[in-house]
């Protein structure tokens, strides 16, 4: 059995204002249920939504932005209309390695950290930009983050970007429910 709630009860739900589970007050029933709902933080009325699971939403969140992520990074890399130099043999070879995987080649890449390492080492950090969510950024420009620090940006989204901070590859949301 459900509780029973009535206009001005303390309820608990998540404030899409807010973007957050907050405590708020029942504003408004349907049918002898919740409908609307007014949020003790922003104050704002709306309809009422159930708390959600923050962790989950956010690994949701993670893994769409890494697929827009890597999709652009496609993009970027092969599409076969741009004409740049060397392009075309990029091109042959990626579409070879999505038809056949092959054996795995040995890898000889750097790891995150070498590359920031290479990638940074003449970087000028005066000439970073810092990290507003609603600038404009493109790959290759440096960026400094309050937690992350200094960050080589990889690619550039709609919904985010992938920066290569000292710690490994951070997405970045442009909303800023990212990282804190
Ligand atoms: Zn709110």
């Amino acid at each position: 059995m459900e509780k029973q709630y009535k206009v001005g009860d303390e309820i608990e739900f998540y404030c899409r204002a807010c973007r957050l589970n907050l405590d708020g007050n029942v504003y408004g029933l349907k049918d002898e249920k919740v409908d609307m709902v007014m949020c003790r933080t922003c104050f704002k009325p709306m309809r009422y939504q159930p708390p959600v699971d923050m962790a989950a939403r956010r690994d949701d969140k993670v893994k769409k932005l890494m697929r827009a992520l890597e999709r652009k990074k496609r993009e970027d890399a092969g599409d076969p209309v741009v004409v740049r130099k060397g392009s075309r043999r990029i091109v042959t070879e990626q579409r070879q390695d999505e038809a056949t995987p092959g054996p795995l080649a040995p890898t000889e890449e750097p790891s995150p950290q070498d590359r920031w390492r290479t990638l940074t080492a003449d970087a000028d950090a005066r000439r970073a930009k810092v990290w507003r969510p609603a600038d404009t950024y493109k790959p290759g420009d440096f960026l400094l983050h309050k937690k992350w620090g200094m960050g080589y940006i990889e690619t550039v989204a709609d919904e985010g970007l992938l920066v290569l901070f000292r710690e490994g590859p951070v997405p970045l949301f442009r909303s800023e429910e990212g990282t804190k």
